[in-house]
């Protein structure tokens, strides 16, 4: 399945309706809680679109650095931003993301991209701007959405939200284990550290900062396999499909 998202006109900014059984499932949470994967395999196994707004997070930081602007440099930021295009693409089971023409789907998982997309994503004009983008993706429904906001902002009627969480210990090991996969040499007590920066930097941000929607299945992934997740989800979306 292949279905461009680019960024769209003003006019698209609004949160569209679902066509008939085709949902729209929110899953945030914190890092290493186990979004990726579960998302993933659910959009897989539905047929359906896999949003990563991270990603989306992720190259707008890739950008901000690539320019070398501050990243506390908001009026920078936004002139850097308006002339900037990001565009996600479906490849089987992996989205991938362009910025301007380059793709950079493998480059914008390095660790110090994580910190700074923590710290743009505070700023509202960053916000507003990827929050077309994201909608536009997501319109029409049958799309399996994980990020930190998609339940409470971008998608505040999705049929189905969850909002994962696990112990810090467990998340930190799980984020160490992927960035060596990936070849980054990262110690694993900094790996913690970078979480819980990244944590209190989402958490305590004025603009949708990370919290369960009122409305969301809340599922601690501490001591479950990725299957008895999976087990848990679906059960829910069985019940509203
Ligand atoms: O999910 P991932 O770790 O790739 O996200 C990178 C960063 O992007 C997060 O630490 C968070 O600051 C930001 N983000 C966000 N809202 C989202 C998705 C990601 O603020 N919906």
């Amino acid at each position: 399945m292949t279905r461009a998202i680019i960024q769209p006109r003003r006019s698209d900014n609004a949160e569209q309706p679902p066509r008939k059984g085709r949902l729209i499932i929110t899953i945030d949470g914190p890092a290493g809680a186990g979004k990726s994967t579960v998302a993933r395999l659910l959009a897989s196994s539905l047929g359906y679109l896999y949003l990563d707004t991270g990603a989306l997070y992720r190259a707008v930081a890739w950008k901000i650095q690539a320019s070398g602007v501050d990243p506390a440099d908001e009026k920078g930021i936004a002139a850097t931003l308006r002339c900037t295009r990001v565009r996600t693409e479906q490849h089987a089971d992996r989205m991938h993301v362009y910025v301007d023409a380059q793709d950079l789907t493998d480059e914008i998982r390095r660790p110090e991209i994580s910190r700074i997309a923590s710290m743009v994503s505070a700023l509202p004009s960053v916000r507003d701007w990827l929050l077309p983008v994201q909608r536009q993706a997501g319109s029409g429904g049958g799309v399996v959405a994980e990020g930190r906001d998609v339940g409470t902002r971008v998608f505040p009627s999705a049929d189905v939200k969850f909002f994962l969480e696990a112990d810090m210990e467990v998340r930190a090991a799980r984020r160490h284990r992927e960035l060596t996969a990936a070849g980054y040499a990262v110690p694993v007590d900094q790996t913690l550290q970078d979480l819980r920066d990244r944590d209190t930097q989402d958490r305590t941000r004025e603009v949708a900062p990370l919290l369960p929607a009122p409305d969301a299945e809340r599922i601690d992934t501490s001591a479950l396999t990725v299957a008895q997740v999976i087990d848990r989800m679906m059960a829910v979306i069985s019940s509203r499909l």
